[in-house]
């Protein structure tokens, strides 16, 4: 489902892309994780077309991300990106947040839209809180409703960057649960992230990430269970 084969990036004459090769297949599970400014949230932009990149190619469902004739914002509404501090709009109530892209881009009707909405709200445990504006909820709530935000546009994939990174230890598990769920359901997902138990339960590979390269690639197992680079060793040893 995505592709991505050596990728270099740079900003301005700083390199933080390095012959980033890795891939996604449909309905697997890649947690991406590495120290911080390693590029874990600039190649996940890359995926979506939020940043560009000078070298390689990515493709996502067959569509390449960097060519000049591609739709990006079609092929950003088939993807579910969702981010640290939620980005959720503050001014309109969580079922508005959750219908605004469904009318605009998909161009769903208000009442196929908040039917969506509210299916979403239950499925994340939020059904009580549909009409209140995300500054009434609490960060991992409004996290849920970031989700469920995404997942309102039927994605083909889901990325992650460090979703649980802003939140209150308790609120952790509310959202991890929720993605865990998504896991197992077979979606499709690219998770930047620290929670090495989210990693352990549900990923298919863990990809470690430094200096803007990739140092290891591995299926979970392997990653969790035999020897590795010291520099993969030496961040576990920190977080674990
Ligand atoms: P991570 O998500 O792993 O912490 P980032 O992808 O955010 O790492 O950053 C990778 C490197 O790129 C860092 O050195 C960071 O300072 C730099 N960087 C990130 N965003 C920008 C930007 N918009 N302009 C210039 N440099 C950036
Ligand atoms: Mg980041």
């Amino acid at each position: 489902m995505i592709e991505i084969r050596d990728i270099d990036k740079w900003y301005g004459t700083t390199q933080v892309l390095r012959a980033c090769s890795t891939s996604v297949a449909k309905g697997e599970v890649v947690v991406v994780c590495g120290p911080s400014g390693s590029g874990k949230s600039t190649l996940i932009k890359c995926v979506n077309g939020l940043e560009p990149f000078q070298n390689g190619e990515i493709t996502v469902d067959g569509v390449p991300v960097g060519d000049r004739g591609t739709n990006l914002s079609k092929l950003r509404a088939r993807i579910g990106m969702v981010f640290q501090n939620f980005e959720l709009y503050p001014h309109m109530t969580v079922t508005a947040n959750i219908c605004l892209a469904q009318e605009k881009v998909l161009g769903r009707s208000k009442a196929e839209a908040e039917a969506k909405a509210a299916g979403l709200l239950a499925r994340v445990g939020l059904s009580e809180h549909a009409r209140k504006h995300p500054g009434q909820l609490s960060g991992g709530q409004q996290q849920r409703v970031a989700i469920a935000r995404a997942l309102a546009m039927d994605p083909i994939a889901m990325l992650f960057d460090e979703p649980t990174s802003a939140l209150d230890p308790e609120m952790i598990n509310e959202v991890l649960e929720v993605m865990v769920e998504l896991a197992q359901e077979g979606m499709t997902m690219m998770v930047v992230t620290h929670e090495m138990g989210f990693a352990r339960k549900v990923a298919d590979r863990v990809v470690f990430m430094d200096k803007g390269e990739i140092v290891e690639d591995a299926e979970k197992d392997a990653f969790f269970g035999t020897p590795r680079s010291d520099r993969a060793q030496q961040f576990l040893s920190k977080i674990l």
